[in-house]
């Protein structure tokens, strides 16, 4: 018998897209006509050295900012002001150093979009008690204020924050950039397997090519606002599409080699 695919069957809506999107802010170029897909499920890095573009990628997927020119898309669906708290609640959003409030403890910060949407206090405390399980954040940590807690912990809550809601995708903004070697290890070990486990659509900004190719297969590396390469590890460091890829690439500090 004949299958027949409708077209909507035959290509899912991506979760997230940007069609010849332009930004400027005042006289600066954030992001020159830039044309992205995300599949859902997939885990991309977006790289790039700091003022390319990428955390301007994140804030427009979330509605945080508009683009001056091209459509951004959640879903299939083109984004308008009236989507975006709904969209909110659907995508989790990490940032360095966690963006938590220090008035609040662990759980008070984890507990306001939940608290807001009308969960009940039980209902709060075990979504926390399961995320602090997922993320190994040590029992009693939840109790204390963002000063008390160490790098590692802040950021574990802040993950654990835009896990509350169950979203879709996760949008991490340089989540590990401020940790020191040995924590910022471990937490890599730890996302990736929480991205692996969750199956959720992720984007995760960072500067580190070594870090991104360990989160991601496919890697974006934005320069003044443009794609400059979208590919694997092995495509930009054995076919890279630009000398600065090339630049990009060579700029990663390896450790000496041993004197023979
Ligand atoms: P990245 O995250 O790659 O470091 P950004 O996306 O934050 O880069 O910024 C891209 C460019 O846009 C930079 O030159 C930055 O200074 C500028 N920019 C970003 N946000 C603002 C803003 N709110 N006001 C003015 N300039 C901004
Ligand atoms: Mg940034």
């Amino acid at each position: 018998m004949e299958m027949v695919l409708s077209g909507a069957d035959a290509a899912p809506a991506a979760a997230f897209a940007l069609e010849h999107v332009s930004k400027r802010y005042g006289s600066v170029v954030a992001l020159d006509d830039i044309s992205l897909s995300m599949a859902k499920g997939s885990t991309t890095a977006l790289i790039g050295s700091s003022g390319s573009g990428k955390s301007t990628v994140l804030r427009l997927l979330l509605g945080l900012d508009w683009p001056d020119q091209g459509v951004i898309k959640a879903e299939g669906r083109a984004l308008e002001r009236p989507h975006v708290l709904a969209l909110r609640q659907r995508v989790g959003y990490v940032i360095q150093e966690g963006g938590l409030f220090p008035h609040l403890t662990a759980l008070g910060n984890l507990a306001l979009q939940p608290r807001y949407l009308g969960w009940s206090a039980a209902r709060i405390h075990e979504r926390a008690e399961a995320l602090a399980e997922l993320t190994h954040l040590p029992p009693g940590v939840l109790e204390r204020y963002p000063a008390e807690l160490s790098g590692g912990q802040r950021q574990r809550v802040a993950l654990m924050r835009g896990l509350m809601l169950n979203p879709d995708a996760l949008l991490l903004d340089e989540p590990l950039g401020a940790l020191d070697p040995i924590v910022r290890h471990e937490l890599q070990d730890q996302l990736k397997l929480i991205f692996d486990q969750l199956g959720k659509t992720v984007i995760v900004v960072t500067h580190d090519l070594a870090e991104a190719a360990w989160f991601a297969e496919r890697l974006i590396l934005l320069r003044e606002g443009k794609v400059m390469q979208d590919g694997r590890i092995d495509d930009l460091r054995d076919r890279p599409a630009d000398p600065f890829v090339r630049r990009f690439v060579a700029s990663q500090r390896r450790l000496p080699e041993p004197a023979a």
